[in-house]
């Protein structure tokens, strides 16, 4: 063989390699509300269906950490979408004062898109408008060019909005009916698929039902009668749990207990279904997406804490229905072969701060509202004037005619704000905006604050609690927003096409997971991602 042909051979040979394979038909991405990594990491043993088998066969990062400081469920959902950080995507927290109003909003508020086939409250989440970054699922949709479709199904509209993005379908359970909605900015009409769906009238079947444990009580560690936990919903502290909520017929009352109950896990994995089979996902060579975002386990997180054995029995029972939904993923896409997973959490959490300090932790709840009416107060008596004041989470906006009109120095008064909650007892810091870009970063909690602050959207001073304070408008359960590992660590977990399985202990920052799934799925990441795809846990072809 001559030398000439010899390198061509070796060219040929080399082409031949698959150097990129092709890209999964179908990618299941899966959040799971409130599943802090010591959550999951403690639950895992018991964990021998879907959700542990993919943590069995796939590439499994246990701690993955959000670098800003308000781990909420819009922020984080929205940083899983779209690779960024909030100071990019804009989304904050969950709700956000409203500066021209006063009024506090939730952040995905769109008066101009009201709910399709419901009754919209006007305050309540219903578009991505608010949406300053692209996600996964855009660029998807703008690389395919519109062929690869994307059907994302939560409890929440503000997980399923972001999962979507723009280009998608949203879908989210609608508390007032009792079943699933989108609004007038992803659809003209509901499809035949969804109309067959909620004609099951799912939650209301749940209302005749009780939660019942799905294990021998002898496996749940701790106590299921503990005073801290509250009467939630009419569904008291103890198995097994009505879900009528002192209803005789199914209503709004006792759709809250079922959203609370492992049945809402049921009910998305059924919905998913329907949009697999409804749009024909991973049907044909073109790489789709469904997202599904479970808020359960968040209801029972909020309402029991997370060392509650209703938070154990839900995460049993949401480790069979991820085997169901799991299951019918691979059969749309034709086998395993075709299907790319992806799953992590938007957030951790804070046991209820009661039986925390029952234990000797130092922990104490904050209560916001309590705490903005002694700031009022002070402001009032130092500058002589009124000044409104709201704290959301770690942000406290202030307004009212005096500041608004310029009657007082609006940055004496927000600094002055910072200097009294700095003093506070459960405070490490505060920081007016004015000088956010400037103070010391002493401890490093500082530069969490920048990631997650967006001028036209964020408080006008913004604090930084001491570990185990848990801010609340809430007298009884638990809560999250701060960037503390126990709310701050989710897992992060890639299986399937064009994964290389294991344990991977680094550390990630959850903004990987958009370009890692970028990558995968052989298409460029979204336009705003700060995050990196994981090279390690990936296969090359
Ligand atoms: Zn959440």
């Amino acid at each position: 063989m001559s030398r000439v042909l010899a390198a061509l051979a070796a060219l040929a040979a080399l082409f031949a390699l698959p150097a990129s394979a092709k890209a999964p038909k179908l990618t299941l991405f899966i959040s799971v509300d409130a599943l802090g990594s010591d959550l999951l990491l403690r639950n895992r043993p018991r964990l021998t269906g879907g959700l542990g088998q993919l943590l069995d066969r796939g590439a499994f990062y246990p701690y993955a950490r959000y670098a800003y400081a308000e781990t909420r469920t819009a922020p984080g959902h929205a940083t899983l979408a779209t690779g960024a950080n909030p100071w990019r995507h804009g989304i904050v927290d969950n709700d956000v004062q409203d500066r021209t109003t006063g009024q506090r909003v939730q952040v995905y508020m769109d008066p101009a898109h009201p709910l399709l086939d419901g009754t919209t409250e006007p305050t309540s989440d219903t578009s991505p408008e608010n949406l300053m970054a692209e996600t996964l699922a855009d660029r998807l949709r703008v690389s395919t060019q519109g062929r690869g479709k994307v059907v994302a199904l939560s409890f929440k509209a503000r997980a399923a909005i972001p999962l979507a993005g723009r280009l998608g379908q949203a879908w989210w359970f609608d508390g007032v009916e009792g079943k699933m909605v989108t609004s007038t900015w992803y659809a003209k009409a509901v499809p035949a698929w969804m109309q067959a769906f909620n004609a099951r009238k799912l939650a209301d079947e749940g209302f005749s039902k009780t939660w019942e444990l799905l294990r021998p009580r002898a496996e749940y560690v701790g106590e299921d009668d503990r005073a801290t936990e509250p009467d939630a919903y009419g569904m008291g502290r103890t198995f097994p749990h009505s879900l009528r909520n002192g209803l005789t017929a199914p209503g709004p009352q006792s759709y809250k207990a079922f959203a609370v109950s492992p049945r809402s896990h049921d009910l998305l994995v059924q919905a998913a279904k329907a949009a697999l089979e409804g749009e024909g996902l991973g049907k044909d060579d073109v790489p789709d997406i469904l997202a599904v975002s479970f808020s359960g386990t968040d209801e029972v997180f909020h309402a029991f804490g997370p060392y509650s054995w209703e938070i154990q029995d839900s995460l049993l029972r949401l480790d069979q229905a991820m085997g169901e939904l799991i299951a019918a993923a691979e059969r749309a896409a034709g086998g395993r072969a075709n299907l790319l997973i992806a799953l992590s959490a938007d957030h951790g959490g804070a046991e209820i701060p009661e039986a925390w300090a029952q234990m000797g932790v130092p922990a104490r709840r904050i209560n916001s509202v309590e705490m903005s009416k002694t700031l009022a107060a002070e402001l009032r008596t130092t500058f002589g004037v009124d000044v409104t004041v709201a704290m959301l989470d770690l942000d406290v906006y202030l307004g009212g005619k005096a500041l608004e009109s310029g009657q007082v120095d609006g940055a004496a008064v927000r600094r002055a704000a910072a200097a009294w909650l700095a003093k506070q007892p459960f405070s490490v810091m505060a920081v007016a905006r004015d000088d956010l870009d400037t103070v010391p970063d002493t401890g490093g909690l500082v530069e969490p604050l920048r990631r997650g602050y967006y001028p036209q959207r964020s408080g006008d001073v913004l604090f930084m609690a001491k570990p185990f304070q848990v801010v609340t408008d809430y007298p009884r359960g638990s809560n999250h927003g701060v960037p503390y590992s126990y709310e701050s660590q989710v897992p992060v977990v890639f299986a399937g096409r064009g994964v290389k399985p294991g344990l991977y202990p680094q550390e990630i920052d959850p903004v990987d997971v958009a370009p890692t799934l970028s990558a995968l799925l052989e298409m460029g990441m979204p336009a705003s991602a700060e995050g990196k795809p994981r090279a390690e846990a990936l296969t090359g072809k």
